[in-house]
């Protein structure tokens, strides 16, 4: 396993970095594309755009509108954010490194930091749902443990990289929180750790990483790669000029739906799918309900 992840991450003898006369014809294909939008913003009502607002928003709208009031920390979604805590201490760690120690002080942080928003969550758990959350957080840990190579410092790993770039005066900002970043601005490999599957929409997560980061810094990273620790699998994708031209239209598009849907009011649209499982309308959404009751009974016929 750790082999396959240093040939998914090594750098091949051909490549060749993207000219910066690429990279910045991206930039100004990006400000053409949002000049219309940012005209109408105000810094102090700024629009603020991570890669999850613009997953949502190209997803199901009315799901994206519920996830900006309605979001809740659960047993389940707040694992990852202990998982990316324990690698964070784990890659600094001196001496040996215990799976069940690194987690327990990883959870202790998070639940005593009132700046973490998953912090007082955590505090309030019962000691049966803190048990639960603790073995689930092994368990993803002892992967990343098991299949990650040891992390050389020559690499210049970076765990939890936030990144931004202001655009229009901060009226509006892209803002990325990397959960691995190794190499050097120009060939920066960018890893995304999932806890479960590889979905469709994590290499469009990516690429929208690999844009704030070439947009930021005038050069695009290397390669992007999402490892799922379930698996064992990555999935890599070497940057190029097409990889940056698919980021920046999706970004611009799904700009303009966000600005439609947060600041313009348009009644949102619905399109069932996978994230019916957890959306917060999934009880009330006639178009949800029957999807999720047609993927239990493929047989049943239902128009929705
Ligand atoms: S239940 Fe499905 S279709 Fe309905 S709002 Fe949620 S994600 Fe959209």
């Amino acid at each position: 396993m750790q082999q396959d992840v240093l040939d998914a991450l090594s750098k091949q003898p051909d490549w060749t970095p993207i000219s910066r006369e690429v990279v910045e014809g991206i930039r100004t294909q990006l400000h053409n594309g949002l000049a219309d939008i940012a005209e109408k913003l105000d810094p102090q009502r700024a629009l603020w755009v991570s890669k999850h607002k613009l997953t949502t928003v190209h997803g199901c709208e009315a799901h994206h509108m519920a996830g900006l009031t309605d979001f809740a920390w659960t047993v389940n979604n707040v694992k990852g954010t202990v998982l990316h805590k324990a690698v964070e201490l784990g890659l600094n760690w001196q001496g040996a490194v215990i799976p069940a120690d690194i987690v327990d002080i990883a959870l202790n942080q998070l639940a005593d930091d009132d700046m973490a928003s998953a912090g007082p969550f955590i505090e309030q758990l019962s000691p049966s749902e803190r048990a639960q959350l603790r073995s689930s957080a092994i368990d993803l840990y002892t992967k990343f443990d098991e299949s990650f190579p040891p992390l050389k410092a020559s690499w210049r790993p970076v765990l939890e990289s936030s990144a931004r770039y202001e655009m229009f005066g901060q009226r509006i900002n892209l803002s990325t929180r990397a959960d691995l970043t190794l190499g050097a601005p120009g060939s920066k490999v960018i890893v995304d750790l999932k806890s479960g599957r590889i979905q469709a929409s994590h290499r469009e997560e990516l690429r929208f990483y690999a844009l704030v980061e070439a947009m930021r810094t005038g050069q695009a990273p290397r390669r992007l790669a999402t490892y799922s620790l379930v698996t064992a699998r990555a999935e890599v994708e070497d940057v190029t000029e097409g990889v940056l031209q698919a980021a920046v239209r999706k970004t611009i598009d799904g700009i303009h739906l966000l600005f439609e849907l947060q600041r313009d009011r348009r009644e949102p649209t619905t399109r069932p799918g996978t994230s019916c499982l957890w959306c917060p309308l999934a009880t009330s959404c006639t178009t949800g309900i029957k999807y999720l009751a047609q993927r239990d009974d493929p047989d049943a016929v239902l128009d929705y």
